[in-house]
């Protein structure tokens, strides 16, 4: 069996029982980076193995995960983050699983979407995720631009380095529909922030952007 295990997306305590007890049991886990899983698993008294499986080794890893799930194995996989498979190599090896008709399970838990869209107060029945925007300003106006007349919630990921270019083209084809920008979900300093694309960057002019942003319009 794959297990899909969500793990926290800052706070370690933002995890299933259900999730520690599979990851103890399965006899390998399949990590993004297994340095940063194991801060996780040590906080949890977890010794199971774990292996890398990232965007660069994906193609290979997932054969090898798959050769050993057909011997009987059962593996976890986990993201660095959240939910497996959101925006992550996870959903190369979850396909490759249900090709090789792998019997697979979530352990459901944090996925930064799904918190910032039930923070926003935005209408949650019709919304749309992008992931993250393209890097090139002219790209990102453009697939902004597409977007301008849907109605309903857009959600996408964005880094502190780009959020301020990012609400400059917003500014230009939203103008003043309201944003929710939520930064550093469930850690110390969390915070949501609320306003036109205008207002934002005013507040970024004081203050340089840190952490990880979930941006809503
Ligand atoms: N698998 C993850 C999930 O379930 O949300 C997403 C992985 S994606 C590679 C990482 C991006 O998610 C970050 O750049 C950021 O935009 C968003 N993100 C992850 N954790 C976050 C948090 N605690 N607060 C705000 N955004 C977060």
């Amino acid at each position: 069996m794959l297990y899909i295990v969500a793990t926290p997306i800052g706070n370690l305590k933002d995890i299933s029982l259900r999730a520690i007890e599979v990851l103890k049991d399965v006899d390998l886990i399949a990590c993004e980076d297994t340095r940063h899983t194991k801060i996780l698993l040590d906080h949890y008294g977890i010794k199971t193995p774990t292996t890398s499986f990232y965007q660069q080794n994906r193609f290979v890893k997932a054969g090898y995960i798959i050769s050993l799930l057909k011997e009987g194995k059962d593996i976890a996989l986990v993201s660095d983050a959240g939910t497996p498979g959101i925006l992550d190599p996870g959903y190369n090896l979850i396909n490759l699983a249900i090709k090789n008709n792998i019997q697979i399970t979530v352990i459901p838990g944090p996925c930064a979407l799904i918190n910032a869209l039930v923070l926003s107060g935005k209408p949650t029945h019709r919304f749309i995720f992008l992931g993250f925007l393209p890097r090139h300003s002219q790209a990102r106006r453009n697939q902004l631009k597409r977007l301008a007349d849907l109605d309903m919630t857009i959600v996408f990921y964005e880094s502190s380095h780009r959020i301020v270019a990012t609400l400059k083209d917003i500014n230009e084809i939203f103008k003043d529909k309201e944003l929710v920008c939520c930064r550093e979900l469930t850690k110390r300093f969390e915070e949501i922030m609320r306003g036109n694309a205008d207002q934002l960057l005013e507040v970024f002019k004081e203050k340089r952007p840190r952490g990880e942003f979930v941006v809503l319009i």
